[in-house]
């Protein structure tokens, strides 16, 4: 095997170049990973576009990418779970495993995880890499390393369906049809809720929700939000919202158009994206809480004025 392999390595905000970077050295507990498939995600393009993305500034070299699939090369001497030519998808973020947060099933808020390209920490846009096994999943035949690298994203959708107590037959908005309101979508389907009103403001994110089962979809350049959502839903809003776009508007029309439910945020945050925190939760039957790595982090550390009504956590 050659010793340097090619990666994609982002140097400056707007200088991504292909490199020649070192092939990893395998610990005893990770295998080696022929990258096969990797997605970009919405981070990468906050790195690339802005060198930075919340609290994570680009201070050196970075290889981007995290979403990801491949196949084993080769397992290191203490791993049983995987085996050379096995077909993975990769968990991008490796938390310390010691912290009350590991220990307690709630790793994805490790302080101390590694999570791929986010600084300091290399992506998954490189021929290989090397990672803990138990963090690889084998992947069916019937599933391309292209399906494999949604598994990221698609564990987001999950985890924010499963954390909201979504249940059948409730009526639904996602804010935002991107790619994480689209995963959301299949999930809020997948627990047999409905309708399922999607909002964007690019007709063909609309037309693809439509196409993976969305009831209704509004564009919010040509139609008020709140008014079409309420008329949709007898004047009440919706039980449950999930805001996937991280803009200001779409974060006051997650209150505005829930009924008493349980509000999701999605969103790793934009930068100059202003959260009304204290107006936010304004009315005490609202439970709110974040999910996703940006919003949670802002969310550990609340401002002076947060509000003491109503209920908030991030997971
Ligand atoms: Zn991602
Ligand atoms: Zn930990």
């Amino acid at each position: 095997m050659a010793e340097k392999i090619r990666a994609f390595v982002l140097h400056n905000a707007n200088d991504l170049r292909m490199d020649r970077v070192e092939m990893p050295t395998l610990k005893p507990d990770q295998a080696l990973v022929k990258v096969k498939a990797v997605g970009i995600c919405g981070s990468d393009i906050h790195f690339y576009r802005d060198g930075r993305l919340g609290p994570f500034i680009l201070r050196k070299p970075l290889i981007l990418g995290h979403e990801c699939a491949g196949e084993v090369v080769q397992v290191g001497s203490e791993v049983t779970s995987v085996k050379a030519g096995d077909r993975v998808a990769i968990e991008p973020g490796v938390p310390c495993r010691k912290c009350w947060y590991c220990r307690n099933g709630r790793y994805n808020k490790c302080a101390q995880e590694k999570f791929m390209a986010t600084p300091p920490d290399d992506g998954s846009l490189v021929e290989y890499i090397a990672h803990p096994s138990d963090y690889l999943f084998k992947m069916p035949d019937s599933m391309s390393f292209q399906e494999g690298s949604l598994a990221e994203p698609l564990s987001v959708g999950i985890h924010a369906v499963r954390r909201s107590g979504l249940y059948p037959a409730a009526s639904v908005a996602i804010l935002g049809a991107g790619p994480i309101g689209l995963v959301t979508l299949e999930m809020v389907k997948a627990v047999g809720a409905g309708p399922v009103i999607m909002v964007d403001v690019v007709p063909s994110r609309l037309s693809l929700a439509k196409k993976m089962g969305a009831t209704h979809v509004i564009n919010a350049k040509e139609e008020n939000v709140v008014e079409k959502i309420r008329a949709l839903t007898g004047g009440e809003g919706v039980h449950f919202v999930f805001e996937t776009a991280g803009a200001s508007a779409t974060v006051r029309q997650t209150v505005e158009v829930a009924r008493e439910g349980v509000l999701r945020f999605l969103s790793a945050g934009r930068q100059n994206t202003k959260y009304r925190c204290p107006w936010l939760i304004s009315s005490p039957r609202r439970s709110i809480s974040s999910v996703f790595f940006g919003t949670a982090m802002s969310l550990k550390k609340p401002s002076p004025s947060w509000p003491t009504t109503g209920s908030m956590s991030s997971q």
